[in-house]
């Protein structure tokens, strides 16, 4: 039987910096990736870092051009098929935009997870992958695809591994101190106020740690395909050196393993091969 691993994420873009070297990776060994993204980010930057409400931001193009980008960086990742699920996005937490019919954070969990529910049954992935329960940092169309996720994944008659991105401890901190790029102004918009160390975990808890520094040209593709919100992220000015400190590793916790399989692994698959 063939080797499938899902990943479930919120917007245009959050498939590469978590999970982009890992499924690289898997695609190179002939694991077929699945991708799919719930919000159009409509809500993200327009091109030249134009806020959304602020004059030149237009949502609906917004939308268009990520999904644009991201069957761009889904190219070179060498991700088998993505699906966009196409709900709004929600906007930050609070903002008016979180209650818009249509908007993600708005739409009934189990409407989202029957649709997952579906592509799960299709796909029939030994392994899925998302997000915490806080959303890894508590953006609102995050925590939906992590509930929609867990939602879908109980209906199924014979569940696959669940594994949440995650950020040690160790490398929490190095990446606060060291790192040339101001933390504050990680990732892009979507992350502001975002502190590595408040959403790590300890080294202890991770359970798979996936060394990507040999796809590090495919992360960073990825990366600049993102170009409407990333262009402007520190990490794509830093050399290959910095690059691969920065963007090396993947990490995980293992949510659910029906398998049975427990301890650190350096695989998403272990258990399946
Ligand atoms: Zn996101």
């Amino acid at each position: 039987m063939g080797l499938t691993v899902l990943a479930v994420h919120a917007h245009p873009d959050d498939e590469v910096m978590a999970t982009g070297g890992t499924l690289r990776l898997l695609a190179d060994q002939g694991v077929r990736t699945v991708l799919v993204t719930c919000t159009d980010g409509r809500y993200g930057d327009a091109p030249g870092a134009i806020k959304p409400g602020a004059p030149g931001h237009d949502p609906d193009a917004v939308a268009a051009l990520r999904a644009r980008e991201l069957e761009a960086s889904a190219a070179a990742l060498g991700i088998a098929r993505v699906v966009q699920l196409g709900y709004q996005d929600s906007g930050m937490m609070g903002w008016d935009h979180n209650d818009e019919p249509g908007a993600f954070w708005s739409t009934r969990i189990d409407e989202a997870a029957d649709r997952l529910g579906a592509i799960l049954r299709q796909e029939a992935p030994q392994v899925v992958v998302t997000y915490n329960e806080f959303g890894f940092y508590g953006h609102p169309d995050h925590i939906q695809a992590h509930r929609a996720t867990r939602a879908a994944l109980a209906a199924l008659a014979a569940p696959p591994t669940l594994y949440y991105n995650a950020l040690p401890l160790s490398a929490a901190r190095r990446w606060r101190e060291q790192a040339a790029p101001d933390p504050d102004a990680a990732a892009s918009a979507e992350g502001e106020g975002f502190d590595p160390v408040a959403l790590a975990v300890p080294d202890e808890e991770i359970a798979a740690a996936i060394d990507v520094r040999g796809v590090l040209g495919a992360k960073r593709a990825a990366m600049v395909a993102h170009a409407s919100q990333l262009a402007d992220a520190p990490w794509l000015s830093l050399d290959d050196d910095a690059f691969a400190a920065a963007m090396g590793w993947e990490w995980f916790v293992r949510a659910g393993h029906p398998v049975g399989l427990a301890g650190p692994s350096s695989d998403l698959l272990a258990g399946y091969r």
